[in-house]
């Protein structure tokens, strides 16, 4: 999860992730905003259409409340043909003819003024006296709705108009002139509807719209400009951490590889020090302290062991010589190439050291007398036959060999050191080149 952060943090393309989240988040802000605009800009026009509507009522009212009024007979204002009323026509004390304007009358009147201007009225019956008010279709649909559900007003939007349309319900003091058509109070007895031209809903509704979009266009770039500031603030942040926790793990790393060289250093130097202190450094056998360690364990060994073993005792024959003839250069050489010699002929247990210059000792594990002749006069015979090379030289190199055999139980590593030295003497003594068993009785 965190690489996979730090991946992404680390790709510049990050840095508009901003951009096309506030855009999702800024338009469905935008769109409920539009709906809420829409339905605001309704809403003024039915409030409106309701306010016009309240004030003919009220008008009305007044009138019904007076009985209605008189007015002087004109040709815009003639005698009611449907009103039937006493004194509907009247004259005044100077002579002029007065008729009666009753709430349907007056209503009319207004609305006839009203005809052609932003604002018209239209008053509507079910029952109608005057064929004049009769409903157009919307009208017609909005009674049929108030009628079937007691719905009190209706709204819609035409092709060119707004229209509202509030039910007008039977008052006590719409009776008197009512009654005798059969209306009960609160029968529905027609509607007032109201229109003027849609483009003062619309024209309000777009006009918030277009700063509504104005808004929220400015606020997704602002909050997408700040959003991709921020996320880059983050990213150098972590992508900082990061680096110094990286710099930190790579010293760490730098220390322990450091650490772990140094201890394979101190390995090797202590695995040399120990090959040094066991081994001759001339030839690579063991030498003589660990020869000798290792000859006496395996002496203490024998001492409960009923095991057989052999110790030969090798001196290279007038080695002096050599040295003086070819230089102590080819000596040395002549040691170096005995020792890989006697190893090649020994078995994987027995253990060559070098005792002395050019004196060396072989133990032998179980080995009898005559297993322990054998190897010695193989190893003899081996350096006889390979005469060694040093330049364009062949130096011959004999060895004497002196064998000792641990048969008796308890023997110790001092006597059994005597022995194959006796026996090295007498190799030596009766013509070199040879090897010879020591005997146990002497
Ligand atoms: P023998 O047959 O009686 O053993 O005669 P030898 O000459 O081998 O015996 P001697 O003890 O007189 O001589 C041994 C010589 O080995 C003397 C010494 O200089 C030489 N020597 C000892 N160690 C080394 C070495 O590491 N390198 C070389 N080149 N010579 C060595
Ligand atoms: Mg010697
Ligand atoms: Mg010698």
């Amino acid at each position: 999860m965190r690489s996979l952060l730090l991946r992404l943090l680390r790709s510049h393309w990050s840095l508009l992730i901003p951009i096309p989240f506030w855009g999702v988040v800024t338009s469905f802000l935008l769109y409920f905003n539009q709906q809420t605009l829409d339905e605001a800009a309704h809403e003024m026009a039915r409030l409106r259409g309701e306010a016009v509507f309240q004030l003919v009522q009220t008008m009305r009212h007044w009138n019904a409340e007076h009985g209605g009024v008189y007015a002087p007979v004109t040709l815009s204002t003639p005698i009611n043909p449907y009103l039937e009323a006493e004194e509907k026509v009247i004259q005044s004390p100077s002579g002029r003819t007065l008729t009666l304007l009753n709430p349907a009358y007056m209503t009319r009147q207004l609305a006839e003024r009203l005809q052609g201007s932003d604002l018209e009225i239209h008053l509507t019956s079910l029952k109608l006296l005057n064929p004049g008010n009769t409903a157009d279709p919307w009208e017609a649909q909005a009674l049929e709705l108030f009628q079937q559900t007691g719905q009190r007003e209706f709204v819609s939007i035409d092709e060119s108009q707004f229209r509202y349309m509030a039910a007008m319900r039977i008052e006590p003091n719409c009776l008197p002139c009512h009654q005798a058509q059969g209306y009960q109070l609160g029968d529905l007895r027609g509607g007032l509807s109201v229109s003027f031209p849609k483009h003062y809903v619309l024209d309000l509704a777009a006009r918030l719209q277009h700063d509504s979009v104005v808004i929220h266009l400015i606020a997704f770039l602002a909050l997408s400009l700040g959003g991709c500031f921020s996320l880059y603030g983050f990213r150098q942040l972590i992508l900082g951490l990061d680096s110094e926790k990286q710099q930190r793990e790579g010293i760490i790393d730098l220390r322990t590889a450091e650490l772990r060289e140094e201890v394979a250093q101190r390995k090797a130097s202590q695995e040399k020090l120990h090959y040094l202190a066991h081994h001759d450094e001339l030839t690579g056998a063991s030498n003589r302290r660990w020869f000798f360690e290792k000859l006496h364990k395996y002496v203490e060994r024998h001492a409960c062991e009923s095991d057989e073993f052999g110790l030969l005792m090798l001196d290279i024959d007038y080695f002096k010589r050599i040295n003086d003839t070819y230089g102590h250069e080819a000596g040395d050489r002549v040691l170096i190439w005995f020792v890989s010699c006697v190893e090649s002929l020994l078995r994987y247990d027995d253990l060559l050291g070098r005792v002395g210059g050019e004196e060396f000792m072989v133990l032998l594990p179980q080995s009898d007398k005559e297993t322990a002749l054998d190897i010695a006069e193989r190893i003899r015979a081996g350096v006889a036959a390979n005469p060694v090379a040093f330049e364009s030289l062949k130096i011959p190199v004999s060895i004497s060999i002196g064998v000792a055999v641990a048969a008796v139980k308890g023997v110790s590593t001092a006597e059994l050191v005597r022995q194959a030295d006796k026996a090295l003497y007498q190799a030596k003594q009766s013509g070199r080149n040879r090897a010879v068993l020591a005997r146990t009785d002497q």
